[in-house]
């Protein structure tokens, strides 16, 4: 790869999809559109998010996740031995049922809308989960590709719906198990292919720290958390690393934020990445992805106050709010900058939206127009920051 410019712009992941590609997902999972006729679809899109990204200057580009239905229920389709539950169904199982009806009450996503990645089998892995969305990617643009995958801790905890994959796995630290070989062949493939940018999904973790406990989510996920939230983060940590042996190769990622599913910030979680960071510490991954163009996510302090964090890490600045229609004025991104600029060398900061534009496929946050703007005005900010390194060197 040539040498990256300073203040790498990229996204999170996600792009919105067209209305025509979100009803051949629907034709396609109610078995009506076949997958070569839906990929023709899909292909086409992933061009379109591509010029879009080019057209607007970002380094990093992605595939806008055009094919997947949300960041990580797209892998059923991919493994053995999980299958989409509806949370109607995941009702009729579940053994604290005033539990679960008080998460769904919380949720702002209408109940129908959603469905879980449930362990019904032993999981193993029919087809790459991104290897081939990667493939594809590589043929249609010349700019260094991020890749978005789910985390391990992610994936575990969604599929670990105990009183149905206790049949198969007597614990969820043994679905674990199964979860770090199959996210660990699908990066050592990745780093063989190429891949630039390899970033894993754990969003949930903010959940464990800003709930206490309590049994809020916005996966319906939280059914299998344990009450104490350190032992969760601890599980977190060690599932992660496993996944990351072995790809020092590449530039990893871990991207956290406190939910991204309604623009209503209120019913999104609040709270500093201070908790996160003796955890965060000792994750072997190369960029923090982490959300700041929110308040929610308190100060930058908070999180390079770490001597350690500040020694190993690279940040992906979060600089633009994706739920937003406003868009953010390159000098206020200017500003955000700088203020990291006082913990990190430039050539540790990347720029980068808090999530997503379009986490979930039926769900999409922004329009098109919205999210190219806030590209531009990243891409924007990058060239002022930049002149302005470029004069103090000289
Ligand atoms: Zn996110």
């Amino acid at each position: 790869m040539k040498e990256l410019p300073l203040f790498p712009v990229t996204t999170v992941g996600s792009w919105p999809r067209s209305v025509p590609l979100l009803r051949a997902q629907r034709q396609k999972q109610r078995g009506q559109l076949s997958q070569p006729d839906f990929a023709k679809l899909a292909d086409a899109a992933v061009q379109e998010v591509l010029r879009r990204q080019e057209a607007a200057g970002v380094d990093f580009v992605t595939d806008g996740e055009q094919r997947r239905d949300n960041f990580y229920s797209f892998v059923t389709e991919k493994l053995a031995g999980v299958q989409l539950m509806t949370l109607a169904q995941m009702l009729e199982v579940v053994e604290d049922k005033a539990g679960f009806e008080r998460i769904l009450e919380t949720l702002d996503v209408p109940a129908y809308a959603i469905s879980n990645p449930t362990c019904i089998g032993p999981v193993k892995r029919l087809s790459p989960l991104a290897l081939d969305e990667y493939l594809y990617t590589r043929s249609q643009t010349d700019r260094p590709i991020k890749v978005t995958l789910p985390g391990p801790y992610l994936l575990t905890r969604a599929m670990w719906v105990k009183e149905v994959a206790q049949k198969v796995y007597p614990s969820k630290e043994d679905l674990g198990e199964d979860v770090v070989k199959i996210l660990k062949a699908e990066i050592q493939e990745l780093i063989q292919a190429g891949a630039d940018f390899i970033q894993l999904d754990e969003p949930v973790l903010t959940e464990l720290v800003f709930t206490s406990g309590q049994t809020r989510t916005f996966m319906c996920a939280a059914l299998s958390a344990r009450a104490d939230p350190t032992e969760e983060l601890e599980f977190a940590v060690s599932l992660l690393n496993r996944v990351l042996e072995g790809a020092e190769a590449v530039r990893t990622g871990l991207h956290i934020c406190r939910g991204n599913w309604s623009q209503k910030e209120s019913t999104l979680l609040s709270g500093s990445y201070f908790p996160l960071v003796p955890y965060l510490n000792r994750i072997n991954v190369r960029q923090l992805v982490l959300e700041y163009a929110t308040p929610r996510a308190g100060e930058l302090a908070a999180l390079l106050g770490s001597e350690n964090i500040r020694a190993e890490k690279e940040l992906g600045l979060g600089v633009v709010n994706p739920r937003t229609p406003r868009i953010e004025p390159a000098e206020t991104i200017v500003g955000r900058v700088k203020e990291a600029l006082q913990y990190l060398p430039s050539r540790q900061i990347f720029l980068n939206p808090d999530c997503g534009f379009g986490t979930f496929s039926n769900r999409p946050m922004n329009s098109d127009e919205v999210a190219e703007a806030k590209l531009k005005t990243m891409v924007e900010a990058a060239a002022i920051l930049r002149q302005e390194a470029a004069a103090i060197a000289y």
